[in-house]
């Protein structure tokens, strides 16, 4: 699946590439020094060391021409392994102007150095490259070490699900929850999806995380339901709302592996609703389609995600099986300042009702807030207000013990404030 970046030690006076080997390879110095060597009329030449944070071997790895020099240990050093296979995924998913343009720079690269390389005494240092990292180059370092932790985070069981309640404000019940992931790093602590998400996307490892939040979904769905107060529940069993992503539809077994989830879990589809965002919906229409019918002839719920952000048509809902809109929440936030913005969600709630679709109102912070959204007809609600996304543990006890706030007494649809 994603089989990218592998960690690998090197001894002092180990060799990490050779002048003129292909290029299967790049490497990021984690630790330690190398120096770059080329050879002479049959005599090494130092022409730079190189220190952590930099970029090894990536022009033949780039173009598959013979390495143009020697990396070797000066000191024992941890480096990450960037391979071919990898780099060559990334790069046929990327935009063919971004393609484009780095073939033409690597190739000037390429000549540069072909023409300064003996020319540039004495050697660079370490302090003197990073000078010359520009953001670029930073933002994919980090991408590629986030994504290697990442690799680690899921083997470790570094990564878990926070519940967040989902509430039927029209009944005041708990309708279900919303999971997401969060990784708690032994030395960063808690890090917010908002940082691995995309990078786990970008890497195609999305595929296994979404599994991995499927299979936890799957597994507390049950717990959770079972913990309830049967006074803090409606009649419909108990959701929780997984976020899927671009890339899952393309994973061919997806649905097997899910039919397979719910029934070694004993799990009802309906307990179980898809999250997709709009965009995932426009990236590939017709993959897309196919995947949410087989949502719908499993029972799946399936929900948009950030509605309102994403696409300016709205004629694909009529062409998509969807069953529910979550409205993004910074219509919530702008609503009670813009008029504009509270005009929307009324449209979008009204929408919603005349396509017998469901709303969840997301981003909820303020009693007001919630009273709007429920005399507009929203039925359910998600938010800071009612609960922040919580450890299972918290989410159980919810269940048990939740104390519905007051609302005031609902007003006519239409005359919120
Ligand atoms: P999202 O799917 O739109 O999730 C809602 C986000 O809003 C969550 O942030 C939640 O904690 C936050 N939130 C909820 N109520 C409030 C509120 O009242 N005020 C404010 N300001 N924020 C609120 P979180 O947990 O940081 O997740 C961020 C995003 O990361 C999610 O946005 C989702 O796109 C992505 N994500 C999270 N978990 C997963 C996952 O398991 N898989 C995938 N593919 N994406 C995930
Ligand atoms: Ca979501
Ligand atoms: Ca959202």
């Amino acid at each position: 699946m994603s089989e990218t970046t592998t960690k690998k030690k090197f001894k002092q006076g180990d060799i990490l590439m050779r002048e003129g080997d292909k290029g299967d390879c790049a490497y990021v110095i984690e630790s330690g020094n190398v120096e770059i060597l080329v050879h002479r009329e049959g005599q090494p030449l130092q022409i730079g060391v190189r220190g952590p944070g930099s970029l090894l071997g990536e022009m033949a790895m780039i173009d598959d021409k013979p390495r143009t020099a020697t990396v070797r240990a000066i000191e024992d050093c941890v480096a990450l392994e960037i391979s071919r296979d990898d780099f060559a995924r990334r790069v046929e998913s990327a935009d063919p102007v971004v393609k484009m343009v780095m073939r033409v720079i690597t190739n000037r690269y390429r000549d540069m150095i072909g023409r300064t390389q003996f020319i540039r005494f004495p050697p660079s240092t370490a302090a003197e490259d990073a000078e010359h990292d520009d953001e670029l180059h930073n933002i994919a370092l980090s991408t590629i070490k986030v994504h290697h932790e990442l690799k680690g985070a899921l083997e470790k069981k570094e990564l878990t699900l926070f519940y967040q309640p989902i509430i039927d404000v029209q009944n005041m019940k708990i309708a279900g929850f919303e999971a997401l992931m969060r990784w708690q790093h032994p030395e960063k602590g808690m890090i917010s999806p908002g940082v691995f998400i995309p990078v786990a996307e970008e890497s195609g490892m999305i595929v296994e995380l979404s599994r991995f939040a499927l299979d936890v979904a799957a597994e507390n769905a049950p717990k959770l339901q079972a913990a309830a107060n049967p006074e803090l529940v409606g009649k419909k069993p108990i959701f929780v709302g997984v976020n899927f992503s671009v890339k899952d539809f393309a994973d061919a077994d997806l649905f097997e592996y899910i039919d397979g989830k719910l029934k070694e879990k004993g799990v009802k589809p309906e307990q179980i609703h898809l999250e997709i965002t709009e965009s995932l919906l426009m990236e590939a229409p017709e993959t897309a389609k196919e995947a949410l019918e087989k949502c719908r002839a499993r029972g799946l719920d399936v929900s948009i995600d950030d509605f309102g952000t994403g696409y300016s048509s709205l004629s694909y809902l009529h062409y998509f099986p969807i069953d529910t809109l979550k409205v993004d929440q910074s219509f919530i936030r702008a609503m009670t300042t813009h008029h504009a913005s509270m005009v929307l969600v009324k449209s979008i709630i009204t929408l919603a009702r005349n396509l017998n679709m469901k709303v969840i109102a997301e981003g909820i912070e303020t009693q007001h807030e919630a009273e709007i959204v429920r005399n507009l007809g929203c039925e359910f609600c998600q938010g800071y207000w009612f609960a922040k996304p919580m450890p299972l543990d918290a989410a159980l006890d919810f269940m048990k013990n939740w104390q519905p706030p007051r609302m005031e007494a609902p007003r006519r649809a239409g005359s919120g404030k």
